[in-house]
Parts: C-alpha cells; structure tokens; sequence
C-alpha cells in the first residue's frame, strides 16, 4: 500500500474551479474505492457548503488551527461513502491576523494531519484565492500541489506570483512541492479558450492533463443541489471530463 497523496488545489485566483476540482476529484476518488478526505481551508467554505449543506459544525478547521483541537474530532461524514470533510468556517477569515505570531503557524495543519493521513488514500486540501497562511499551511502540509486553471482572459496572470511563492518556500522550508498537474477547466470551445488552452500548454507542458473539463452548468447546478455530478448528471459533459480526468490522476498517482 502506497502512502498517502496529499494534494493543494491552490491558484491565487478566485473563481479558478479550485473548490469545483476538489470536489469532484473526491467524488470520483472515492468513488474509485480509495478513502478520501476533503480539507475546506477558504473562509468562503463553499466545499463545506457544496458538501453538506449548511454550515452549521462544530468544531471547524478554525478549532483545529487557532484552539488546538485534534483534526480527528473536526471530520464529518458527507453521506458518500469513503468521503470524509474537514469543514470551514467564515471565521477561517480571521486566521492570517490570528496565526500572525503564533510559533510554527506554517506547519499547522501539517502537523494537525500526521495523526490521521494513513486513514486516507487521498487529502485533497481546497485553498482560499490568496498566498496568505492558509495557502501556504496547504503547501507545507501537502505531498503535490495540483493548479486549477480557467480557460479565460488572464489565466497565467499571477501564475508567476504562484510560481515564485512556492520556489520560495521549497528554498526557505525544506518542502520540495512537486506539482502533480495542471487542470484546464471552463473550456467553451471558442478561440479564447483555445488559445489560452496553448498558452497553458506551452507554459506546463506534459504537467496539464490531457482531460480539459468543459465549462457545463450541470457541474455548477450540482452544487447548488448539494448533489455529486457523477448522480446528478451523469452523461453530461462536465459527468463525462471528470470520470477522464479521475482516471488520469489515478494513473498519475499509482501507475493503473
Ligand atoms: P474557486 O474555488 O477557484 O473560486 P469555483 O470552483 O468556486 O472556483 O468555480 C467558480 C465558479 O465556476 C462556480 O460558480 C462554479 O460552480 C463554476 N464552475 C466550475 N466549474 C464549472 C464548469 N465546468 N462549468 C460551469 N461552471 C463551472
Ligand atoms: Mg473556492
């Protein structure tokens, strides 16, 4: 058995499909049979929304990184079996001033993981639109980084804030960051998006999956239904690009 693959779904971007890829690259992981826990570090918690509903639990990811309780007591079924959530919460908004001081505060959530990660196959981390210290607490927590990009006007405009953040962080904590793939997402099949599509192709090379996942509105209908695509829309095209895209990660990550 291969040790657990953490991934940050981090792009300083908002509106990127971060929390959308996290979401449904869960689904279909866990769908696939592997054990999969979501991690909702943005203070918008629309993973946690998307999941379960509400946002009504307690304790939250705030609990574990500022009142230093165990993760283990935050993580909540979702209803799917094998996908497990740690959940956010709008006070999550807080943390950069909250953490400022604290000793360690990059290595939080890493070390609030460790007890837990080999319950799981895969920790898929959800990261708010920012470089701030819950991005950067993803970073150091994870074993792959994984960027969501949109096919649209200034998808690479702050790729190189990105890219030197986390060279910056291989040079300076000793984490080696790998990035595990680019997804290209929101594609509309106009010129636009094609040739943004070569731009991002050119920029990460064999890193972009070969699955570009088209912009569909079942996948933001089903979000809103709190229900997973592969149920609410299953012959849709958003349905059909992230069963492909889940086969490449699986194949990516253990080589089937
Ligand atoms: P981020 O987490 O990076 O801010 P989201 O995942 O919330 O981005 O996506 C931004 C918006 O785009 C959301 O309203 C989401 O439902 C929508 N969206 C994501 N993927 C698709 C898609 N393939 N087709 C249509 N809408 C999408
Ligand atoms: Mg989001």
């Amino acid at each position: 058995m291969q040790s657990t693959r953490i991934f940050a779904l981090c792009n300083n971007k908002g509106g990127v499909t971060k929390t959308t890829t996290t979401i449904n690259l869960g689904y279909g992981l866990a769908r696939a049979g592997r054990r999969v826990l979501l991690v909702d570090t943005d203070a918008q918690s629309n993973t946690t929304y998307s999941l379960l509903g509400n946002l009504e639990q307690e304790p939250t990811l705030f609990d574990v990184l500022i009142n230093g309780t165990k993760l283990a007591d935050a993580i909540v079924e979702t209803g799917e079996p094998n996908l497990h959530l740690v959940p956010s919460s709008i006070n999550l908004s807080a943390a950069d001033l909250l953490m400022a001081s604290a000793p360690g505060r990059e290595r939080k959530l890493m070390r609030a993981l460790t007890p837990i990660k080999e319950n799981y196959d895969y920790i898929l981390i959800d990261t708010p639109p920012n470089l701030g210290v819950l991005t950067v607490n993803a970073f150091i927590a994870c074993t792959d980084v994984i960027i969501p990009i949109a096919l649209t006007t200034y998808a690479l405009i702050g790729i190189s804030i990105l890219e030197s953040t986390m060279q910056e962080l291989r040079d300076n904590l000793d984490v080696e960051l790998p990035i595990f793939g680019v997804v290209a997402n929101l594609d509309d099949h106009t010129r636009l998006s094609n040739n943004v599509l070569g731009a991002v192709r050119d920029h990460f090379g064999s890193l972009v999956f070969d699955t570009v996942i088209p912009r569909n509105i079942k996948v933001e209908e089903a979000h809103n239904q709190i229900a997973c695509i592969f149920d609410y829309a299953p012959m849709s095209t958003g349905a059909q690009a992230y069963t492909k895209l889940v086969k490449e990660v699986l194949h990516r990550a253990e080589g089937i």
